[in-house]
């Protein structure tokens, strides 16, 4: 099944929604039912949860559209019940642009409480007293409606700005120590922080609100993910890809037939190969690819093998390894000295390299 549903694309990003999106509108619309609401109500609540995440998309861009002024492309905005999610191709190094792309979220949902603010009268709202108020509140009416959205922009701009990295606070948190000390330091601050906002929220969440779950263990994830990452990073530094590429390997010609493939395939441990004519690299053939095909014996390498594929210097940094890694599909690359072939790196011979390097630095 496929998880998310593509809505379109704004300015190059694509948007998505992923399929439990829909529960939370499920939900709404039974809620309703539940509290004998009529088509008026539900249509109401419907339309006000998709305002919502239009608010929410609008903050997406905006973290996009200020990582697009740095160069750094976002692959796709996804929307999950608990709220979006921009996906840049790389964090930003720099504590800077971090600061200026992790705050321009949080400021698109304040510009827009501050238009809602002069377009309808909030304060005439909230200077009735509580009564009126209230019984104002509960009617369907353009008004109210504006007002609701007010008062969610105001909550994300409030949530949002948590120090509890990943979160927006807490990478704004992070890029402001790291102006100050070094990343990795920066980082693991910024990461226990956020752990004790995780532990607060998955709390509230058992006693109050199950969302609070969610978000808790987004927390937790991503800021185990991403401190091991900035560890990876500052371990890496200054070494090159010919540190750690795989030079022991099979290599085949576009005219071997896919059955000798998959003979390799069986006897070692090798997945993907480096397709070499006259010692010019000129093709890769994927695990999947050669997996998918392999019925087809008399099929030949040149018929299954990919000829558009990323090329690596041997004097290139690892870390541009670990960064393709992590924003291409396939995870292997053949290696050149002077245009010459002279090896292979992968996912799984970067993370042994790390291992290692890890426990030398200790
Ligand atoms: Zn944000």
């Amino acid at each position: 099944m496929k998880a998310n549903l593509n809505l379109g694309s704004v300015a190059g990003i694509k948007i998505k929604v992923h399929w439990t999106f829909f529960l939370l509108i499920i939900w709404i619309v039974f809620d309703q039912i539940k509290r004998g609401g009529n088509t008026e109500s539900i249509l109401y609540n419907v339309a006000f949860i998709f305002t919502v995440f239009l608010c929410v998309v609008l903050h997406e861009l905006g973290h996009a559209f200020m990582a697009k002024r740095f160069k750094i492309n976002t692959k796709k905005i996804t929307l999950l019940p608990i709220g979006g999610i921009a996906s840049l191709e790389k964090i930003p190094e720099s504590p800077k642009q971090e600061f200026l792309i992790s705050i321009a979220g949080p400021l698109v949902n304040l510009l827009i409480a501050t238009l809602l603010y002069f377009t309808i009268p909030i304060n005439d709202i909230l200077n009735q007293n509580l009564n009126d108020s209230l019984q104002f509140l509960a009617r369907f009416n353009l008004r109210n409606f504006l007002f609701y959205v007010f008062i969610v922009n105001i909550g994300l701009v409030l949530f949002n700005l948590i120090p509890a990295f990943p979160m927006d606070g807490g990478r704004v948190l992070r890029a402001i120590l790291a102006m100050k000390m070094n990343r990795v330091k920066a980082t693991q601050i910024a990461v226990n922080i956020g752990q004790f906002f995780a532990a607060v929220f998955l709390l509230l969440g058992l006693l109050y609100n199950p969302i609070l779950i969610f978000i808790a263990l987004f927390i937790f994830l991503g800021a185990y993910g991403e401190n091991q990452i900035v560890n990876h990073l500052s371990i890496l530094k200054g070494h090159k890809v010919q540190e750690a590429m795989m030079t022991d390997i099979t290599t085949f010609n576009p005219n071997d037939t896919v059955s000798k493939v998959l003979k390799t395939i069986i006897s070692g441990t090798e997945n993907n190969f480096v397709v070499l004519k006259e010692a010019v690299i000129i093709g890769i053939l994927y695990h999947k690819d050669i997996i998918e095909n392999s019925n087809k014996k008399n099929w030949l390498v040149k018929d299954i093998m990919t000829t558009t594929f990323k090329v690596l210097q041997d004097k290139d940094d690892l870390k541009k390894v670990y960064e393709l890694v992590y924003s291409e599909s396939n995870s292997f690359f053949p290696v050149v000295k002077q245009d010459q072939f002279v090896g292979v790196i992968d996912y799984v011979n970067l993370n042994e390299y790390l291992l290692i390097q890890a426990k030398l630095s200790h």
